[in-house]
């Protein structure tokens, strides 16, 4: 008990907990802004979510399956936001790829138009981090890359698109190589979302 990370005597003495406790703050802005979306344009936080994810990622990631792993919620509650979405004419079922009890989800006109009053919610966010220096910035993307691969290797985080866990990402001699776009990665340039990315 006494070293729970939320234990501020526990953060006193051990620099991790100090860090897992602001992770925990930083989550919170992500609710915080979200909320604040959604009751502008009248859809929950999950469905802003979903729509802006349809809107730039791969159809072969736009399904119930993948949208509930990617959200770390059950495939009835992706459903459930799917239902309401196709009722407010914001997204279209696409069977065509698929077999018949399966479809993909594309934005209808009317989706693109939420997804133009709703993308920016984390910029807030974007703003505060923008005031940071290149080095630092630099230092925080590498943490961040290198947290993600980690917590997805331990199987806590169910998805990740990292250059570390990507099948086509080399190091050689201590330079990180991407062998599809045949080229090193300088720091700034591992990505955290790449549209290429394969498993390992
Ligand atoms: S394909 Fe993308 S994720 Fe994979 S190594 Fe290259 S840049 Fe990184």
């Amino acid at each position: 008990m006494k070293d729970s990370t939320f234990n501020p005597k526990q953060q006193e003495k051990d620099i991790s907990s100090k860090i897992v406790a602001g992770l925990e703050r930083i989550s919170e802005v992500f609710k915080v802004l979200l909320w604040e979306k959604a009751k502008l344009v009248g859809l929950s936080p999950i469905q802003i979510q979903i729509l802006i994810f349809i809107a730039f990622h791969k159809r072969n990631l736009c399904n119930v399956s993948h949208l509930a792993k990617e959200f770390n919620v059950t495939k009835p509650t992706v459903s459930d936001a799917i239902r309401i979405l196709d009722k407010k004419g914001l997204i279209i079922k696409d069977f065509s790829s698929y077999d018949s009890r399966s479809y993909s989800i594309i934005l209808s006109d009317l989706g693109n138009d939420m997804v133009s009053k709703t993308y920016d919610f984390s910029f807030p966010l974007k703003k505060q981090i923008d005031g940071f220096s290149n080095k630092d910035l630099e230092s925080l993307l590498g943490t961040l890359s290198q947290l993600i691969y980690k917590l997805n290797s331990n199987g806590i985080l169910t998805v990740q698109r990292t250059c570390y866990g990507c099948k086509f990402y080399n190091k050689k001699q201590d330079i990180d190589y991407c062998n599809l776009l045949q080229k090193e990665l300088i720091k700034k340039e591992i990505r955290l979302d790449c549209p290429e990315y394969e498993e390992k």
